[in-house]
């Protein structure tokens, strides 16, 4: 299953990366490179770092900015080297930190001053998960 999804997405398979998106299929969470570190004690960071580059790069897993350390979360949507389809919410909860993908809320399209270009909408939406409810 890896290896095909490697191949859609044009992505020269090595076992590094099989390890690591075999992972998130399994985890099938957000997770960003400090959780890989700790799942791959005995690979090399830099070549961790460089995996997740590169996925997020050919659209197998898009990045998600604004929870101070930067987390990836696998597409769902008809991502595409450098085309990101999968616009879409992310929800980080204040007591234990996790953040999912909100998948089919849509963002609003806002419409801009003249003159401003855009290139993307981050929308972070923060409460508490039903882990951490009651
Ligand atoms: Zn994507
Ligand atoms: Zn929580
Ligand atoms: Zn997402």
């Amino acid at each position: 299953m890896v290896d095909k999804i490697l191949e859609r997405h044009a992505v020269r398979i090595t076992p590094m990366r099989q390890l690591v998106l075999e992972y998130f299929i399994e985890k099938d969470m957000v997770l960003g490179l400090k959780d890989l570190e700790e799942a791959f004690p005995k690979s090399d960071k830099i070549t961790i770092y460089r995996t997740l580059k590169t996925f997020e790069e050919k659209g197998i897993i898009h990045g998600i900015n604004n929870v101070g350390e930067i987390k990836y979360a696998r597409c769902k949507g008809f991502c595409d080297v450098h085309h990101h389809a999968d616009w879409h919410p992310h929800f980080q909860c204040d007591v234990c930190l996790g953040v999912v993908c909100v998948d089919d809320a849509p963002i609003p399209n806002i419409e801009l001053p003249q003159g401003y270009q855009w290139k993307s909408t981050t929308v972070m939406i923060t409460g508490v998960c039903p882990d951490c409810t009651g």
